[in-house]
């Protein structure tokens, strides 16, 4: 019996680095803080990968440099304030040695699972700041989706409900902080595939349990695997 969900994982803010190039045109203050990478999001990705048994395609690059979230049509979200003031060959440059080696990839991912029968299960793992301009954010867990895609819809509500069951007092919240139709990796790729075919969500966590790292952290982790995974059996 095939499993109904084949799932692919990537994770797009995994990273901080800036290629020596660009260092000089970027504050070094930036790069460990949220601005810089999503903390905690590329551990968590990494450890779905191992216990799910699934590909994980991560960036290598800082969303200071590129990011890699968004599309190329979005031109001044793909680069940082940093480096709007390159000209376009520098940009472009930029665009062909991180961004569009690493679009590809995960499409290709994804058109390969497509190959096989059920729905490719595609989630996009980042990280949230607990306070954003002073103003407290309320999930523990955002589960992003387009509400009018029902293979979507569906894997959120039975996520949540499986979260839920694992621990009562864990704030599982659709579409919060961001909206699920906004500009990104799974928005791009929805395009490509029919919601028959296609689930594409955005799992933010708090960084409020990665900073902390520690015993709530590990279990936090754990508790995300065991929820999809039991969504996905
Ligand atoms: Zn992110």
């Amino acid at each position: 019996m095939p499993k109904p969900y084949k799932l692919v994982l990537t994770c797009e803010h995994a990273s901080a680095r800036i290629p020596v190039k660009y260092r000089e045109l970027i504050p070094q203050s930036y790069l460990r803080t949220h601005k810089g990478l999503d903390i905690g999001a590329l551990e968590a990705a990494e450890f779905f990968s191992k216990t799910l048994r699934a590909p994980l395609i991560a960036g290598n690059v800082s969303r200071l440099v590129v990011d890699l979230n968004r599309s190329p049509h979005n031109r001044t979200a793909l680069f940082s304030r940093f480096l709007q003031s390159l000209d376009r060959d520098k940009k472009n440059r930029i665009l062909n040695l991180y961004y569009l080696p690493y679009r590809k990839a995960a499409e290709r991912q994804a058109r390969k699972l497509a190959r096989k029968p059920g729905v490719v299960l595609h989630l996009s793992i980042h990280s949230f700041t607990p306070v954003l301009y002073g103003k407290v954010r309320r999930p523990d867990i955002g589960l992003l989706f387009d509400p009018a895609r029902k293979s979507e819809a569906r894997f959120c509500r039975r996520m949540r409900t499986e979260l839920k069951r694992l621990d009562p007092g864990l704030k599982v919240l659709f579409n919060d902080p961001y909206k699920g139709i906004s500009d990104g990796m799974t928005t791009a790729l929805r395009k490509k595939f029919p919601s028959t075919r296609y689930a594409g969500i955005e799992v933010e966590i708090n960084q409020k349990f990665p900073r902390k790292a520690g015993k709530k952290w590990r279990a936090l982790k754990k508790i995300l695997a065991k929820a999809i995974w039991a969504v996905m059996i």
